[in-house]
Formats: structure tokens, C-alpha cells, sequence
């Protein structure tokens, strides 16, 4: 029913290289000319991509830790969920939250080009359009997770979620262990951009990193 929207989000997804190229030729001429700092560019968007946006998706984790009922909600319509929290607006429409299980870990990749749920992550890093990431997160997933830090027990199931215009994915992470008596603030800074992507775990000392590795893309 939306195959008109997906095709223009693919068809502007599949051009970003264009896009960037021409953003690059722009702060190059801006430098040159000495209006703006390249580094404080990058903060900016580093800000963007790691704090800002991710905050909005961490408030959802730990309201569903939190808040039985939520959860069950999130479950069941995350499109509407995640509303609730006034969390809406352009490649957010349509969202399904994955929950990680002590079985289960879910993974999110875009396969076709790099659809991201804005709305609750902010700006996708830039691993997450890399070619390697795109293709070998669904061929290795423990591989690729591996390459991240994150090595899971041989045991465990990895669920690999392929995004679309139409349907994007948050990964619900497990809750950490001894954070019974955390409110739902203290709760939201345990949980990373990386572990609603399910590129690293909740609580880990990763945090707050950019969460790229050396080996990807
Ligand atoms: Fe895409």
C-alpha cells in the first residue's frame, strides 16, 4: 500500500552518495573561505548521530523495562507506542520493537540501502550504510558482532531484522542485571544507539561511544 513512498525512499536512499558528494564540495568551499570549522561540523554531527537521536529510542527501552504494560504495547503496535512519547515523524511510520531474550539476540541491517528508524535513533552511522556491513551482517552475523566487541555464547540465536522504507526496527535490549532500583532516567543512560541496533548490549562500558570498529565497513 505504500509502494509509491518506498520507491522514492529507495530510489533517494540509492542517490545519498550523490547528495554527499555535494554536501562535501559545500564544506570544502565554506572552509576555504574560512566560514566554517570542519571539526565543528563533525561534532555536530557526531552529536546527532550518538546523543540527540539515540536519547529519544533509550527513553522507549526504559519505559518498556520499566513499565510492564508499555512493553506489552510495544510488543503489540510500536508504531503507536512509540508515539505515545510524542516520538514521530519521517522513516518512524511504521515501526516493530524486537526484544531481546536470554535465547535470542535481534540485529538490524537495511540490505537494500539504509533505512533507519529517525524518529527513535536519529542520524544512522555511517558503518550502517557500508556495503560490508549491509551484506555480511546477515551472511555472519556473529562475525560482524564479533568485529564490534560483542561475542555472544555459541548457544544464542541471532535474528537479523532487514529494514524498509516501510517497516524499521528497534531492538529492545535486555536489561541489565542489578539495575532493579534505577528509575527510568538512569535506566535510559545504560542504553546505547549500538544496543537499539544490536551491534552491542545494554550497560555495557561502551556506552556512549561512537561504537564504530576498526574493521568495518
Ligand atoms: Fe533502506
Amino acid at each position: 500500500m505504500h509502494d509509491h513512498d518506498h520507491d522514492d525512499e529507495h530510489h533517494r536512499d540509492n542517490h545519498y552518495s550523490d547528495m554527499q558528494a555535494g554536501v562535501k564540495a559545500l564544506e570544502t568551499l565554506l572552509t576555504e573561505k574560512g566560514l566554517i570549522d570542519p571539526a565543528a561540523i563533525d561534532a555536530i554531527v557526531e552529536t546527532y548521530e550518538t546523543k540527540v537521536g539515540p536519547r529519544n529510542g533509550a527513553h522507549v527501552v526504559a519505559k518498556a523495562w520499566s513499565d510492564a504494560d508499555f512493553a506489552e504495547w510495544l510488543k503489540r503496535d510500536a508504531t503507536a507506542a512509540i508515539s505515545s512519547l510524542g516520538y514521530t515523524g519521517r522513516q518512524g511510520e511504521h515501526m516493530r520493537a524486537v526484544f531481546n531474550t536470554s535465547e535470542t539476540h535481534n540485529l538490524i541491517v537495511c540490505t537494500l540501502c539504509s533505512c533507519y528508524p529517525w524518529s527513535v535513533l536519529g542520524l544512522p552511522p555511517v558503518w550502517y550504510k557500508a556495503p560490508a556491513y549491509r551484506s555480511r551482517a546477515v551472511i555472519d552475523p556473529r562475525g560482524v558482532l564479533a568485529e564490534f566487541g560483542l561475542t555472544l555464547p555459541e548457544d544464542k540465536k541471532i535474528r537479523v531484522w532487514d529494514s524498509t522504507a516501510e517497516l524499521r526496527y528497534l531492538v529492545i535490549p535486555e536489561r541489565p542485571t542489578g539495575t532493579e532500583g534505577m528509575d527510568e532516567v538512569a535506566l535510559a543512560g545504560l542504553v546505547s544507539r549500538d544496543a537499539m541496533i544490536g551491534t552491542a548490549v545494554a550497560g555495557s562500558s561502551k556506552v556512549s561511544a561512537a561504537g564504530s570498529p576498526e574493521a568495518l565497513p
